[in-house]
């Protein structure tokens, strides 16, 4: 039989009421059986997410030496919600141990992946399912990355025989026996995880949108809804600033062809967006699947006369800025010209007069230049690879809006082309790519 593994986001989880609602999702699908829950999210915008109240917590520990009144906040959170769901548990006392343990932890991990444990708690106890504990079954290696095999281990071991178990998102255990957890969003990294531990059918990653959206909705009015995309573009989009899914939650699921189906709770009966491998990917006619960008970097443009015949040219420059600890973005290159793409935060506090420094040392350029305040914006799609005219058009409507392209790089997998404009001109160039592609 088919299994799912359902991961319901922060806003799913805001109060008893929408649990309510996640519960009927839940039992309307006898293969939704493994269930990851984050901390409950925000119930209206002015609202605290419980994680946050959590990491007011422990900075409260560290200044006053203990957080009783800042976890009042979130005691109320979870108690409002076993009342909303009508449920016979006793969550004071979960609570009192909960507050116990964060005092004598003393640890901003610990005490952050608290919101996820009780909601997983109380979900279990909703649901009639088996709790498993996120600490017993996914780990971390000494250099405090992800181990996968010992994980996978214990999570298909920890499930053998359970109908229906809940696992809390976000956190798991380090070398040293000690509660660690994923960067913020890290719940969906949880889900992909269980979902490849158990062989799952399907990853539900359920939200409160219904799937992706071509652009970015505050710069384009209503855009087109992506039906199908594949891991790779999803990849390119969530790298360049798309965020519904975590961008480190589809390396579990990507090397088992595990899809992934993004949901709306609020609206289950919209299809969302399904995440799959290319091969079982039918891109829906056309040539672009989405568009996405960033503002604020900078570009080093370097010229040198003959700089293609120089042996060991472009590693030199690269080194500098290998050792100066700098992320590259990307580096387009000419015969004798070539630039560095780097986030401009990077290369704050002197960084960037010490790189150009060490560059004119190490490679003696004849012109070197800084341009700053690029966005990049990065077009992506598997169907421009295949079809004739995508950059025609693509460049045909940047020059219709009068927006100067300031740098090109077409990615070699030809299925993105990112061009860099002014930070000014980043929503003006998006609205015109979109207008050219979709409308
Ligand atoms: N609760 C955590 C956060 O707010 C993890 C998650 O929601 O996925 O970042």
């Amino acid at each position: 039989m088919a299994v799912k593994v359902c991961k319901f986001g922060g806003t799913s989880m805001a109060d008893g009421n929408v649990i309510s609602n996640v519960k009927k999702i839940i039992e309307s699908d006898a293969e939704r059986r493994f269930i990851v829950v984050s901390a409950p999210g925000k119930r209206y915008s002015q609202d605290v997410k419980v994680t946050d109240l959590l990491y007011a917590c422990h900075q409260k520990l560290l200044e006053d030496g203990t957080c009783k009144q800042a976890f009042s906040a979130v005691r109320s959170r979870f108690q409002n919600i076993v009342k909303e769901l009508n449920l016979d548990f006793d969550i004071n006392s979960v609570l009192d141990e909960t507050e116990r343990r964060i005092e004598q932890e003393k640890s901003e991990d610990f005490t952050a992946s608290r919101g996820e444990y009780l909601c997983a708690r109380i979900v279990a106890e909703a649901l009639n399912a088996q709790f498993i504990d996120s600490e017993d079954v996914i780990f971390f290696d000494s250099d405090c990355s992800f181990d996968d095999k010992s994980s996978y281990k214990a999570i298909s071991a920890a499930v053998s025989g359970v109908k229906l178990a809940v696992f809390p998102g976000f956190y798991g255990k380090d070398a040293n026996g000690k509660v660690k957890t994923f960067s913020r969003g890290g719940s969906d990294i949880s889900g992909a995880i269980v979902a490849r531990a158990v062989n799952a059918t399907l990853y539900e990653n359920w939200t409160d949108v219904s799937g992706f959206l071509a652009c970015d909705p505050r710069i384009v009015d209503s855009p087109k809804n992506i039906k199908t995309i594949s891991y790779r573009e999803l990849r390119e989009l969530s790298y360049m600033g798309a965020n519904v899914l975590h961008a480190d939650s589809i390396f579990p699921v990507r090397t088992a062809n595990i899809p992934i189906r993004i949901k709306n709770t609020f609206r289950p009966e919209d299809e969302g967006t399904l995440i799959c491998p290319v091969s079982r990917y039918s891109p829906a006619g056309s040539t672009v699947t989405g568009i996405a960008g960033k503002k604020n970097f900078t570009v080093i443009f370097i010229e040198k006369s003959l700089m293609n015949s120089e042996v060991g040219f472009i590693s030199k420059v690269l080194d500098v800025v290998a050792e100066e600890g700098i992320p590259v973005e990307h580096i387009p290159s000419g015969i004798d010209t070539m630039s560095l793409v780097i986030a401009s935060d990077q290369l704050e506090g002197g960084k960037l007069e010490r790189v150009l420094e060490r560059i004119k040392i190490a490679v003696e350029p004849d012109i070197m230049r800084v341009i700053e305040n690029i966005a990049l914006i990065a077009t992506v799609g598997h169907g421009m690879s295949s079809s004739v005219g995508t950059s025609a058009k693509l460049f045909n409507s940047i020059a219709a809006a009068e927006i100067n392209v300031k740098m090109i790089d077409q990615g070699s997998s030809e299925i993105n082309i990112i061009v860099g404009v002014k930070n000014c001109d980043y929503e003006k160039c998006i609205k015109a790519i979109y207008n050219g592609f979709f409308k």
